[in-house]
């Protein structure tokens, strides 16, 4: 059975990588992307699917009731794939607002449209898949077990209290209306078209123009890191299952402070450069172009306020009752995404200026 589905927030990072993901392995459904592009969408990272027959881009907002009914409506659509959020926390302690309006009130449009659209009379078969975040479970200390699904709600930023309030909502759409929805709670992702605002894009765009990588505190801060390609085959594992109302957790299983996984990054760009010594002429500025070690170019900075000390996944559900396991180890995850970032300098220098 193909599936026509609205994908939103996909111009963004995690919601680029899935389409690309599924277009090549679901070639007959049709997806509709509706993205807003704020400064983290990017139109061009999806630009190579708009020639697809059954691949739409519409731009505009998750919180513009009207046209998410329509698009539902006119497309037959029978699934939605719910990405688009603001999705930085220092941005969210910066500005809340926002957060609130994408987040929570964008997600509440999208499931009163769902619910207009798919339940009304006798219904039509549905799915409504939220993309949420382990954030909000709150921190653990360093010897904690890892968040399991039954895990209390303990948001700390601005951010995760606002993933944390669309996710109360999904639920109760569920125990309410009776939509068909199900939420995964995914730890830290890493790989290509990842806005260089977060910490791994972050490190790679600065180190090849000759700048410093920024790290928070004392770097020992810990996340679990899942490369953006398993995140999309966790979904595409929980969109092809049929229990609902429930949450699934995706992590890697793959915990690191953020000393050590920038240590392992610089690593992977200073061997990129001794494997292919072309790479000097493009990035004459990087370390690794003038016989220096990138992991010397790190600097200390204040903390961010509230900063969560460790999220770690337990991802056993999935694993056990779907199979699922991350296919990229970090070493090979860390070489790719460098890889991705060293061709594609058209896609980053623009933004890393901005
Ligand atoms: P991102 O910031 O890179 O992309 C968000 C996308 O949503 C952008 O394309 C943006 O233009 C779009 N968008 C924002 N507001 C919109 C609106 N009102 N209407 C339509 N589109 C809008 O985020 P990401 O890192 O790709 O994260 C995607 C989702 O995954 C988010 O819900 C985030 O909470 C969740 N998540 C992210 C991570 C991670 O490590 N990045 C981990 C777990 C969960």
């Amino acid at each position: 059975m193909s599936r026509r589905m609205l994908v939103t927030g996909g111009a963004g990072f995690i919601g680029a990588n899935f389409v690309h993901y599924w277009t090549q392995h679901y070639p007959d459904d049709m997806i509709v992307v509706l993205d807003v592009l704020t400064y983290a969408g990017n139109r061009s990272s999806i630009a190579a699917l708009e020639a697809l027959p059954n691949f739409e881009f519409v731009h505009g907002s998750i919180t513009d009731r009207d046209l998410v009914t329509g698009l539902l409506q006119k497309n037959e659509l029978d699934t939605i794939v719910h990405f688009a959020a603001e999705s930085h926390v220092d941005r969210s302690i910066e500005g809340p607002a926002a957060f609130i309006d994408t987040n929570i009130i964008g997600t509440l449009t999208l499931l009163e449209a769902a619910r207009e659209v798919w339940l009304k009379g006798d219904g039509v078969p549905h799915r409504f898949h939220h993309i949420s975040t382990d954030e909000v479970f709150g921190t653990l200390t360093h010897d904690a077990a890892p968040f399991t699904e039954q895990h209390p709600y303990q948001p700390n930023s601005p951010y995760a209290a606002s993933k944390a309030g669309s996710d109360h909502l999904v639920r109760a759409w569920f125990h309410t209306y009776g939509l068909q929805v199900t939420t995964s709670n995914c730890s830290n992702n890493y790989g290509p078209y990842h806005f260089p605002e977060k910490l791994i894009p972050l490190a790679i765009t600065n180190l090849l123009l000759g700048k410093k990588v920024p790290i928070y505190g004392d770097g020992k801060n810990v996340r679990d890191w899942l490369y953006v390609e398993d995140h999309a085959r966790g979904i595409e594992a929980i969109l092809n299952q049929d229990e609902v109302g429930g949450t699934w957790n995706i992590g890697g299983n793959n915990e690191w402070n953020n000393l050590d996984l920038i240590s392992e990054l610089c690593r992977a760009l200073d061997n990129a450069f001794s494997e292919d010594p072309g790479w000097k002429s493009k990035y004459p500025h990087c370390p690794a172009a003038n016989g220096a070690l990138c992991a010397d170019h790190r600097e200390f900075v204040s903390d961010r306020p509230g900063h969560d000390l460790r999220y770690a996944i337990d991802a056993s559900l999935l694993r056990n009752n779907l199979g699922f396991e991350p296919k990229i180890q970090i070493q090979a995850g860390l070489q790719q995404t460098v890889s991705w970032y060293l061709k594609n300098d058209a896609w980053w220098r623009p933004l890393a200026a901005s």
